[in-house]
């Protein structure tokens, strides 16, 4: 099958053209001729399959009929993240670049005037994150009743993000006749449920999971126990370092996954020390870095690029040599998203994950997601037994950490602790690094002088990195000796409590993340009248935010934090 073929506009088929494409994907070849004839299409595909393509291409030729009218966009994209509303936007502009379709992108970041006044003026096209859509709706300066073609993007990470209620809200303000493309990379039961219910006898088209790996990608896991628990984090770094190095000329560039924002940001500190040509990208920073970072990385400017998930997810970079695993992926699919950044379009990829003890479990779940065993590399710090020399010149004086010490608490009061306070839990304030909380584009006042070395015994008795001064009790690594085992339990409980009530505080926060008070208030009832249809989890606790407090029950004794904050990441990062 061609373009050709697909009755598109002939503008959009010029443009498609333009962009050298000739061939359908398999998911826009099944989902744009359903489109194009009106029809709901619930589609099953993951990003890298041209599902974009699939819903923009078809959307265009239908608004090539008609105009728009003032302050009523005729169609809706709601994607989870600001990136990905502004890949779509992206896309508009290449497909529809011999139209004269107007655009809005309600995105958090991109100021409220300015997006205020193209609405005002009348848009084709809305493209939004749902919170920050209802946020404008709330504010009376936008009506849905005039939507005729709305898209859901990625919805099963809209579920993961806690935008589900938000969603079913939507749903409600537009018109019943419009015509809704649906698309997921799975199907989970509360994604089936919004579909049948909003959905009018959908078309639905899949194409098949990338549940297995690309042959392109060569795999590698390196499994390291640290020598001291107090070394974990250095010691990762380290083979990060290592690993980045003996690639050679093989990595042109690379994207390194860490699992928590706090850790972008010390991988990014760490690398950027060790003279790495490296950016950070998470969703705590601002839009207009974001969009530097990424464009550098794009460009080729930034080598490589230190990411946590949901700010990379979906995202569109072509030609990434090399995928590294900082942390193994909680979430099996993620490995298979993270991966899927390298090796596209038949290119050669090489994804080398990195495997601490605790992470075994990760591990074991991904190979067996995959269906296969995951090549095991022999680790690079326990293949040369001296460590690096940059390493040690990396280390700074024990004056100068006092030094570095002082100039971040200066920082931190300068910027009232708000991020700490945010992104820190109580319970390791006292004993982990403050900068790791530290947002990547802060001053780097630490900033350690190159070419100074250590004898052997100070390389072994200091840590390498200001930042390796890691909490020494973390709950996850403490071995305690039976008794002990009690009494550490006892003193984790408290501010383990402290830390699941102001993770779930969170995650309740992270709904609602870019809600306004007044639209929260404005939810359950106006009037005393509940609004739109609740079908769901729309007006239930979801499941997620019970999940560890019931896996606590199961256990019986308190669980890893690393992971809750993780998972409370992934959150958080929404738009
Ligand atoms: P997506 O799944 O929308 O993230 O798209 C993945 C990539 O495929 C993007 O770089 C698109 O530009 C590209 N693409 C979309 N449609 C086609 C096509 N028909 N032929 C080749 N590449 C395509």
């Amino acid at each position: 099958m061609k373009f050709s073929d697909l009755d598109l506009d002939p503008k959009v088929l010029q443009a498609v053209e333009e962009a050298g494409y000739e061939t359908p994907t398999p998911i826009q070849a099944q989902a744009i001729p359903h489109a194009l004839m009106g029809r709901d299409v619930l589609g099953i595909a993951q990003t890298g399959t041209g599902k974009t393509a699939a819903f923009t291409i078809p959307m265009i030729t239908i608004l090539a009929q008609g105009r728009a009218k003032a302050r009523m966009p005729r169609s809706l994209i709601l994607c989870p993240t600001r990136e990905l509303a502004a890949q779509v936007a992206e896309n508009f502009e290449t497909y529809g670049k011999h139209h004269k379709l107007t655009m809005a992108l309600l995105i958090g970041g991109v100021s409220f005037k300015d997006q205020d006044k193209l609405i005002d003026r009348g848009v084709d096209v809305l493209i939004a994150t749902p919170g920050r859509l209802l946020d404008h709706f709330e504010r009376g300066k936008l009506m849905l009743t005039g939507v005729q073609v709305m898209v859901v993007d990625e919805a099963d990470r809209m579920l993961d993000m806690g935008f589900i209620p938000d969603l079913e809200r939507i749903f409600g303000l537009l018109p019943f006749t419009r015509q809704t493309l649906f698309f997921s990379a799975t199907m989970p039961p509360e994604i089936t449920r919004l579909t049948e219910t909003f959905l009018h006898n959908p078309q639905r088209v899949e194409v098949a999971r990338q549940a297995s790996t690309a042959e392109t990608i060569t795999q590698a896991v390196v499994r390291h126990k640290p020598s001291r628990k107090d070394r974990s984090d250095g010691d990762k770094r380290e083979i990060l370092r290592r690993l980045l190095r003996n690639e050679g000329e093989s990595l042109t560039n690379a994207i390194v996954f860490c699992n928590r924002k706090r850790d972008v940001d010390v991988v990014y500190k760490s690398l950027k020390k060790h003279d790495f040509n490296v950016g950070a990208l998470h969703g705590d920073l601002d839009q207009s870095v974001r969009t530097r970072t990424l464009d550098g990385f794009r460009s080729g400017e930034i080598t490589v690029l230190v990411a946590s998930d949901v700010a990379a997810r979906g995202l569109d970079i072509p030609s990434v040599s090399h995928v590294i695993n900082f942390d193994m992926p909680i979430h099996s699919e993620d490995y298979v998203h993270r991966i899927g950044r390298t090796g596209r379009a038949g290119r050669k990829g090489k994804a080398i994950s990195i495997c601490f003890p605790h992470e075994e479990k990760h591990l074991a779940k991904i190979e067996e997601m995959i269906g296969k065993e995951v090549p095991k590399m022999d680790s690079p710090l326990t293949a040369e037994a001296e460590p690096e020399v940059e390493e040690t010149a990396g280390a700074p004086e024990p004056s100068e950490r006092e030094a570095a010490r002082a100039s971040r608490r200066r920082a931190r009061t300068a910027r009232g602790r708000k991020k700490d306070e945010a992104e820190t839990p109580e319970v390791e304030t006292a004993a982990s690094e403050p900068e790791a909380a530290a947002p990547a584009e802060a001053p780097e006042a630490e900033e350690a002088p190159k070419e100074r070395r250590r004898s052997s015994r100070r390389r072994k008795a200091a840590s390498d990195d200001p930042r390796d001064a890691a909490p020494v009790e973390d709950p996850r690594d403490a071995a305690p000796a039976p008794r002990a085992a009690e009494r550490n339990a006892e003193r984790e409980e408290r501010p383990a409590r402290r830390e699941r009530e102001r993770d779930r505080d969170e995650r309740a926060a992270d709904r609602s993340a870019e809600r306004t008070p007044d639209r929260n208030a404005d939810r359950n009832d106006r009037g005393g009248r509940r609004r739109g249809p609740v079908v769901g989890m729309g007006d239930h606790v979801p499941a997620f935010m019970l999940r560890e407090v019931n896996l606590e029950r199961i256990l019986g004794r308190s669980v890893s934090t690393e992971d809750d904050e993780a998972e409370s990441d992934r959150r958080s990062e929404a738009a």
